[in-house]
């Protein structure tokens, strides 16, 4: 759903009533029927499938780091199609130690060359303080979260500078490798490229 709200990932999250935390499954959850929807669309995917001929490495030689957030098409954004880039996505379009541990096998084994850090506008991630989310998801659920960092931003292009610093620190990555920020707008399509 769009939202002009930007703290519309969380509220949304919050708001889904059915999700009850646990720390262990109660006997007898139907999972399988949650995903009925899922299953179903891909036995008509699966019928009119084309894509056997892709190869798992990069064919254009990009990998993006992008935010989870459901309103950003990444491969559309940036003008590709399916076997043409590696996509890494999490809360906030962060770099993370898991996001390094990714680029280098991409880089070394899948022919990635160019690395993208790309966050966006009204991201739920940004301008909000760790408490405030530790918070909400204690009130609404009693789950103490103050063990994670979900490392919020109070400022999305200073932290996009330092995430893409960290990239090209990196010592295992090759020492030449390009690597760009740039925050896409949500509202209107638009990347824009932040300054080295
Ligand atoms: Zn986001």
């Amino acid at each position: 759903m769009m939202s002009t709200d930007p703290r519309a990932d969380a509220s949304a999250l919050a708001g889904h009533s059915s999700l009850t935390p646990h720390r262990t499954p109660p006997a007898g959850v139907p999972g399988r029927r949650a995903f009925a929807d899922v299953v179903a669309a891909n036995a008509q995917y699966a019928q009119h499938f084309t894509g056997m001929n892709l190869g798992g490495r990069a064919a254009r030689g990009l990998a993006v780091i992008t935010c989870m957030d459901s309103r950003i098409d990444p491969l559309g954004v940036l003008g590709m199609k399916p076997g043409d880039a590696k996509i890494l996505r999490n809360a906030g379009a962060r770099v993370t130690d898991d996001v390094l541990r990714t680029l280098v096998l991409a880089c070394y084994l899948l022919e990635v060359n160019r690395v993208l850090v790309m966050p966006h506008t009204r991201c739920a991630m940004i301008g909000r303080e760790e408490a405030e989310i530790h918070a909400q998801i204690a009130s609404k659920y009693g789950v103490d979260t103050r063990g994670f960092e979900f490392r919020t931003s109070s400022d999305v292009t200073s932290t996009l500078r330092a995430d893409v610093q960290r990239i090209r620190s990196f010592p295992l990555l090759p020492a030449r490798l390009p690597v760009a920020g740039a925050v896409y707008n949500v509202d209107t399509g638009a990347l824009k490229l932040i300054d080295d």
